[in-house]
């Protein structure tokens, strides 16, 4: 491969491509980036997120490093705690049911804060996350687990810092370049054949990187491999990680990795559009359900809603959403809560109705058995633990007894008007299925040996997340094996320089 015109060849455009490019030309390797989408359109779900990062910390000296300008009265009114490697490694195994690949836990645990340093170092600027993972208590705020910062401008923000950054270190970006297979030869992966405005085309390099997302925007693949039913969920993100890149590296002999049938799922504004709109991001999540009740078409309830703070389930109750009768849910407050709901559920257009009683309530959610509902509602107040006080910022084992389907914690009786329903249905993600890597982020084969020249980070990773996920260690998985990618990649691409 001496005539390759780039050392690497990174596909995709999100934060993981985004590590690999900055990495690889850190390393000494001249890159292209391959991004589907246009300019205006770049950065894939990356750019829809909250920006936020799960990393290992211990308070307020981790925080510093990356909010250096934290104010006097920031400091004296926080309460960041501690987030240690046990605690996330904990995490990870708890919510995927032991399921996750121990060396790439830890490898993600291992590099987390190191990592959002690095990105630091590259400006990106972060501010601590108060929004929805502190509560104030006393006055001070007290942040719960390891998201205690996001970037500044959310995902959004992140990306175009990451772009900047980027161009300055003189990363080549293509866009509109949509990348449809590997060129493959006697030393392993040699380029990638793309279609650019309608033109094929064979990119030439020394190494690739694949980091083009999962295959949640594609319907007929989530049928096939995530189930019946899951061509009508509604996709949060971009419309572009459509498996491109799983299917590319299947088809040079990867293997395939972690759980297939498996994703990232919320839930979400029944009316919203199919894909993701990135103007209006924050506005079809509804995340106050552990606050509420859930119920179905047929007026029953069927999950836990307070099994535990949202952020670890709110991945995992789209998908049984989806399983109910019409793939739809509403969340049922009333005016013991409703000051509790975010923005989001003020946002035009959801399908939200109101009422002074509960009768009136259930007669305006037209697609509910009423009577049943009306049943629910009266056992679920008379289950209710009276003796244990409410209180939203921990879990606080106000729940229900003796009902088929117990609520945990913060259980109040529905009784105080007005009462409110959203109507929601399953929003997906990203998917949780891909390519077997090691901890160099080179992809394997059948023998579990590397693919020489490719690697992969981000979404199209298989073996880290399974059945559920711990909140916002998405960005941080693709910045840690972006960052590793992009380094191993350079070192393939020039092993004297490495
Ligand atoms: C609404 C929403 C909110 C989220 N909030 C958070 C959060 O706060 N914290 C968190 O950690 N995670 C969050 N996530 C998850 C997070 O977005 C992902 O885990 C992470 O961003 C994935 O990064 P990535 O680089 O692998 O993929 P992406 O950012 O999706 O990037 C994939 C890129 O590949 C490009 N592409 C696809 N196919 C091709 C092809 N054939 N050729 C060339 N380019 C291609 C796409 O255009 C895109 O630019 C959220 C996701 C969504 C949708």
């Amino acid at each position: 491969m001496d005539n390759a015109p780039f050392d690497v060849i990174v596909v995709g455009g999100g934060n993981a491509a985004m590590c690999a490019a900055l990495s690889a030309r850190e390393h000494g390797a001249s890159v292209l980036m391959l991004e589907r989408a246009a300019e205006e359109q770049r950065g894939g779900n990356s750019a829809f997120t909250g920006g936020g990062f799960r990393m290992v910390h211990n308070g307020l000296e981790t925080v510093l490093k990356v909010v250096p300008d934290l104010s006097e009265g920031e400091i004296a009114n926080t309460d960041f705690g501690a987030y240690t490697a046990a605690e996330y490694l904990d995490d990870l195994g708890r919510v995927t049911q032991y399921y996750c690949d121990p060396d790439l836990a830890e490898s993600l645990v291992n590099n987390s804060t190191d990592t959002v340093q690095w990105l630091h170092g590259r400006g990106v600027r972060f501010v601590p996350r108060f929004g929805r993972y502190a509560f104030k208590h006393e006055g001070r705020f007290k942040f719960f687990g390891g998201t205690v910062v996001e970037a500044v401008g959310g995902g959004r923000g992140l990306v175009e810092s990451e772009y900047k950054a980027a161009v300055k270190q003189g990363v080549v970006i293509r866009y509109r370049t949509q990348a449809r297979s590997l060129v493959c030869g006697r030393g392993g992966v040699e380029g990638v054949r793309v279609v650019t405005d309608g033109e094929e085309m064979v990119l030439r390099a020394r190494s690739v990187v694949l980091a083009c997302g999962g295959f949640e925007a594609n319907r007929e693949w989530r049928t096939r491999y995530l189930g019946a039913g899951w061509d009508m969920a509604k996709v949060r993100g971009t419309r572009y990680n459509t498996g491109d890149g799983i299917r590319m590296a299947l088809e040079a002999g990867a293997q395939s990795h972690g759980q297939w049938s498996g994703c990232h799922s919320v839930s979400w504004e029944r009316h919203a559009p199919d894909f993701g709109d990135i103007d209006s991001r924050t506005a079809f999540s509804r995340n106050g359900y552990p606050f509420s009740i859930m119920i179905n078409a047929e007026g029953n309830r069927f999950v836990d809603e307070g099994a535990d703070f949202r952020n670890y389930t709110y991945a995992k109750y789209g998908r049984v959403v989806l399983q109910q009768p019409g793939s739809f849910a509403w969340h049922v407050f009333d005016a013991h809560v409703a000051h509790l709901l975010h923005d989001e559920y003020k946002s035009r257009g959801a399908t939200k109705v109101q009422a002074d009683t509960i009768e009136e309530l259930v007669a305006r959610m037209e697609d509910v058995n009423a009577p049943q509902f009306l049943q629910t509602v009266r056992e679920y107040n008379a289950a209710i633990r009276q003796d244990v006080a409410f209180n939203p910022n921990i879990k606080d084992g106000r729940g229900t007894q003796g009902l088929a389907i117990n609520k945990s914690n913060w259980a109040n009786p529905l009784n105080k008007p007005p009462f409110v329903a959203y109507s929601v249905t399953c929003g997906i993600t990203f998917t949780f299925g891909g390519l077997k890597i090691n901890p160099a982020t080179q992809v394997l084969d059948i023998n579990d040996r590397p693919l020489p020249g490719l690697f992969a980070a981000g979404e199209l990773v298989g073996g880290l997340f399974y059945y559920n996920y711990p909140g916002s260690s998405g960005l941080m998985a693709g910045a840690v094996f972006g960052r590793i990618a992009g380094r191993e990649a350079a070192g393939h691409a020039r092993p004297a320089s490495s």
